[in-house]
């Protein structure tokens, strides 16, 4: 290779990815190999062949079949009608045992030369096979006598068009004398000399985007077309991607740095939205798209579908204006846009990037409105899509902060602006630490400008497993004290300070105000050795209700359990006249006057709100990874959706608005629809052809290599050890012999320490924990490397251990020896791990869902070139239908996504929500409007009594909470009275066991929106 001497590191990682790739299939095909010392049948998993008689005795049905085949082949369909000639060209060897007395008799296995043989075939029109005695004889020449193959072609005209099957198909007995090894190995088949047409994808609704034509398919393996008319087989499928720009307008991409919007935005917005008109009118006009269908061939249908989307286009463009000129004639929004701008370059300084996508600034301006016209704009449910990496985190922090500052600039002095969650238990630290960084980012702004109200603070709220619910003074349950082990430095969240990003935090739990601190020792800090703005007990969530709440979804369930969590859906009942006390709720026995800090002696005397306590309700709730919302678990969301919803506008008259983001598009409209009872808007709209928009376009630079395996003869976990084993091999030979391998690869010297550490940590990723164990333990034991360090990250891996495992990948050891080899992880790793680092990834077979599929495999290349291997396992129908059209699975993934099932008609859910949306109502907005405490049953059943509470009554208000009370769900609303009846015979009766109000009923409130079996299929 030439001009290795001015090559870039992109370069040099793409010259490396591509050795990293051929020496993995190498391995796993035996290629280079003369001599090994076990049977290679136990050793290779590509390019083998079982013998037809061995694979037809053992496995009659198709699964086994291609667990271990004995076939490869390439299906075509002719351009005309038969006779059909063509060339065949057969590839295969073989591997030959020596007797005990051989040459090597500690490697006794042998690898012959090719056999590489030109078979002629003439088809008439039903099947033949061919070359049956050419190979035979071919192999005994090689030194394999006994072996036998053939070239078999099917013609299959059962079709619409006629397809014609050319197979080799391995036909040596399985026994023979002199036999060692009836496999072939390094199998491949080439066809050529025939005229064909290519196969059409099936036609989807918006198929104009996708070209559809495939020329050929593979039977066990993947086909690449090597010269016009030329067929011939490979033993992975490897897709590669490459990186988007995010700029394809005409004119030159407007200054959407954060400084420059921070100073004089209009210009440059305005310059963005005229460029997206220009290229809506290119791309979207009838005129254009007149030629499209022309040109292409286009159906009715599909044409009646690219106008559909035509008009959502347009429909967007509209938004944008309509964002422009709001910022125009508002000035408190254009205020906080640009004060938002300036925050965010305060916390992007020394980060790299000082500039936005301008997809993330069109997002903001289409969802700006809802500033101006929250009661409106509270109708939809604005969902970002995007390929995940894109910047979507900072996209939200951009919406989230311009609302934060808005809501001071127009009186909400305090409380909280957002709630955030993320669909799973455990919260990425990282995702975190960046929310952390914006707030820090705008308190230093609020600051600066004068802006009044309290400072900007974020609070951390998540279910179970995490930071505590409260820390008591002293207890002997399961409680936290000041002095329970491990406080106070186990519940560390923040990785950094965000104000100067010194790493030296200390925890400290302050006795006096109650508090489990962060706290920067850097004596430099602008923040000056105070508390940080961080809150990550639930307890001191609702004594200060933070700016920002961050926290998992299943928290809402406390909604209808937990008095102090109407803090996030409305007002506080007053404040505590002692410092640092916050916000008090509804008065208990162990908090007499409604204040949370255990034994406050602050009295009755109790400080009125400082705010109208219509504005405490959030102005948004947002929703991470929407497509997980399925099943059970978006089942049990969409109540409690509906009931956070009711909350809202009781107390406070206000809807917060929904802004969403997924990683999918199918099926949105509906989800969003059932979920939140609103409508779905997504930003941006998909562009006029596949991988291609205004907002992307893709460019030259690899993004991933994406290589599809479908391990034969045997287990999925030898191939993963095996690849991994290769791959670990691969990168010390580098660190070793960093000539061989630069002259090898074609890769510039000065890049060896970087390759090391970008290609030196692989991940192999799991869709099960139970894949996951195996994999991390397996490779301990079975590899030929020594000393591959691996460590788990899932959903299992305790808080300080992430914390640990993080700061290791991104800060690795001087010492390779010392540094992680191997991550092994769940899909925890997907949601918002970003490591520059993580290069290389072995998935064990395709996750469940396409979703996960593309955001796990996001995690790896986020800045240089990644290798994704894809072990199919093949024996499932799924992953065998993926294999045979990887190539389009990986470039048109979006369309692969299956439907997202879910409906909130469920009467298995119905049953565990409605007892969360009595007590809500009940505790949020009962208790508060009788003055009194209704924390007993007792109490309560005397205000049932004067107030003239009835089950019929409250029945009739749950059925409508929960978006029940339509003709069809006669059924739900009688489970509902049922319910109620039950639960008023309770309280009516004096001699009830419960002590609580929740005790009371069928059931008790659901303490985490997990508590259903997330196994079990839901229906209507
Ligand atoms: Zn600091
Ligand atoms: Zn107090």
């Amino acid at each position: 290779m030439s001009g290795v001497g001015d090559q870039s590191l992109e370069q040099a990682c793409e010259a490396f990815v591509d050795w990293l790739d051929r020496r993995v299939v190498a391995a796993g095909r035996g290629d280079g190999l003369s001599r090994l010392e076990v049977a290679p049948s136990g050793t290779f998993w590509l390019g083998r062949l079982a013998c037809e008689d061995e694979v037809r005795k053992d496995a009659p049905d198709d699964r086994s079949e291609r667990l271990d085949p004995c076939a490869i082949a390439i299906r075509l369909r002719p351009a005309a009608a038969p006779p059909w000639s063509m060339t065949v060209i057969v590839r295969a060897r073989a591997w030959v045992k020596d007797p005990k007395d051989g040459p090597d008799p500690d490697r006794r296995w042998w690898r012959t030369d090719l056999v590489e043989e030109v078979v002629s075939v003439l088809v008439s029109g039903e099947g033949e096979t061919f070359g049956g005695k050419q190979l035979r004889d071919a192999f005994a020449a090689v030194g394999a006598p006994g072996l036998s193959a053939e070239v078999r072609v099917d013609v299959e005209d059962w079709h619409r068009q006629t397809e014609v099957v050319v197979q080799l198909v391995n036909t040596s007995p399985e026994k023979a004398p002199g036999l060692t090894d009836s496999h072939l190995y390094e199998t491949q088949l080439e066809v050529s000399g025939l005229p064909t047409v290519p196969f059409e994808l099936e036609a989807l609704p918006d198929s104009f985007r996708y070209d559809r034509k495939v020329p050929a398919y593979g039977v066990n393996v993947g086909v690449e077309v090597v010269a016009p008319g030329v067929f011939r087989t490979s033993d992975t499928v490897g897709v590669q991607t490459y990186r988007p720009d995010y700029w394809s307008g005409a004119a030159p991409q407007p200054d959407l740095s954060f400084t420059r919007l921070a100073s004089d935005p209009l210009p440059q917005l305005q310059a963005l939205v005229d460029a997206l008109d220009a290229y809506d009118h290119i791309h979207w006009s009838s005129t254009a798209l007149d030629a499209r269908q022309v040109a292409e061939g286009w159906t009715l249908t599909m044409r009646a579908k690219a106008d559909e989307s035509a008009e959502q286009v347009f429909e967007e463009l509209n938004r944008l204006r309509a964002g422009l000129t709001l910022l125009g004639d508002r000035p408190e929004i254009l205020r906080s846009f640009r004060l938002m701008n300036k925050a965010i370059a305060r916390s992007a300084e020394g980060r790299g990037y000082t500039t936005w996508r301008p997809f993330q600034v069109g997002f903001l301006l289409s969802a700006i409105r809802f500033l101006a016209e929250p009661e409106d704009e509270a109708r939809y449910v604005d969902t970002v899509w995007f390929a995940t990496g894109g910047g979507k985190t900072e996209t939200y922090l951009g919406l989230l902060l311009t609302a934060a500052f808005f809501d001071r600039l127009t009186g909400k002095a305090l409380g909280v602006t957002a709630w955030s969650r993320f669909p799973l238990r455990l919260l990425s630290l990282q995702q975190t630490q960046r929310f952390a960084d914006a707030l820090a980012g705008a308190e230093m702004v609020r600051q600066e400008e004068g802006v009044k109200g309290a400072p900007f603070s974020l609070g951390f709220l998540v279910g179970r497993a995490g930071t505590p619910n409260k820390i008591v003074p002293k207890t002997e349950t399961d409680e936290i004290t000041p002095d329970s082990p491990g406080m106070p430095d186990k519940y560390r969240v923040l990785l950094h300070c965000p104000f100067c990003r010194d790493e030296n935090l200390q925890m400290r739990f302050d006795r006096q105000r109650w508090k489990l601190d962060h706290r920067c020792t850097n004596r430099s800090c602008p923040w000056k050795g105070q508390a940080l703005p961080m809150y990550v007990v639930d307890q001191e969530v609702f004594r200060f209700l933070p700016t920002v709440v961050v926290g998992t979804l299943d928290k809402a369930a406390s909604i209808g359990l937990q008095q102090a969590m109407r803090g996030l859906v409305g007002a506080p009942q007053k404040l505590c006249p002692v410092e640092w006390h916050g916000f008090t709720y509804a008065e208990r026995s162990k908090s007499p006057n409604g204040c949370l800090v255990p034994d406050c002696q602050g009295g009755k005397a109790l400080r009125p709100l400082p705010m109208d306590a219509k504005r405490f309700g959030p102005s948004l709730r947002l929703q991470d990874e929407l497509h997980l919302l399925r099943d059970s678990l978006g089942a049990v969301d969409s109540h409690y959706e509906s009931l956070l919803d009711h909350l809202q506008f009781e107390l406070c008259g206000t809807r917060a608005k929904i802004v969403a983001s997924s990683a999918t598009l199918t099926g949105y409209e509906h989800q969003t629809k059932v979920l939140y009872q609103r409508e779905g808007r997504v930003f941006p709209q998909p562009g006029p052809r596949a991988g291609e928009s205004f907002w992307t376009t893709p460019t030259e630079k690899p993004l991933r290599r994406f290589v599809a395996v479908a391990p034969r003869g045997v287990t999925l976990e030898h191939v993963s050890d095996r690849t991994l084993d290769a791959l670990q091999r691969c990168v010390r030979q580098l660190k070793d012999d960093p000539a061989t391998v630069c002259a090898e690869a074609g890769i510039d010297r000065k890049y060896v320490d970087t390759l090391v550490s970008l290609y030196g940590t692989d991940v192999v990723y799991g869709s099960t924990l139970y894949d996951v164990e195996a994999a991390g333990r397996s490779l301990g034991s079975n590899n030929t490397v020594e000393g591959i360090n691996v460590e788990q990250l899932t959903g299992q891996t305790e808080f300080d251990d992430v914390r640990a495992i993080l700061d290791r990948l991104e800060k690795p050891e001087e010492d390779f020896a010392e540094r992680i080899h191997v991550v092994a992880a769940s899909s925890m790793l997907s949601h918002g791990v970003d490591v520059d680092r993580l290069n290389t990834m072995v998935m064990l077979g395709l996750p469940l869902t396409t979703a996960e599929f593309i955001q796990t495999t996001a995690r790896v290349g986020r800045r240089h070139p990644g290798l994704v291997y894809v072990l199919h396992k093949i024996g499932r129908e799924r992953d065998a239908q993926t294999f045979r059209q990887f190539t389009q699975y990986v470039r048109q993934g979006d369309r692969f996504v299956d439907a997202i099932p879910i409906t909130r008609r469920s009467r298995r859910v119905l049953d565990l929500t409605v007892a969360g949306v009595v007590g809500a109502r009940t505790l949020m907005i009962r208790e508060p409007a009788s003055k009194q405490r209704l924390s007993t049953p007792a109490k309560l059943r005397q205000y049932a009594r004067d107030s003239g509470m009835t089950p019929a009554a409250e029945a009739a208000a749950v059925a409508k909470v929960l978006g029940l009370d339509g003709a069809e769900d006669s059924l739900h609303r009688e489970q509902i009275a049922d319910w109620l009846q039950a639960w008023f015979a309770d309280l009516e009766d004096p001699a009830t066991k419960a002590t609580f109000v929740s005790e009371l009923g069928p059931r008790s409130p659901m303490t985490s929106l997990r508590d259903v079996e997330a196994s079990a299929p839901i229906h209507d």
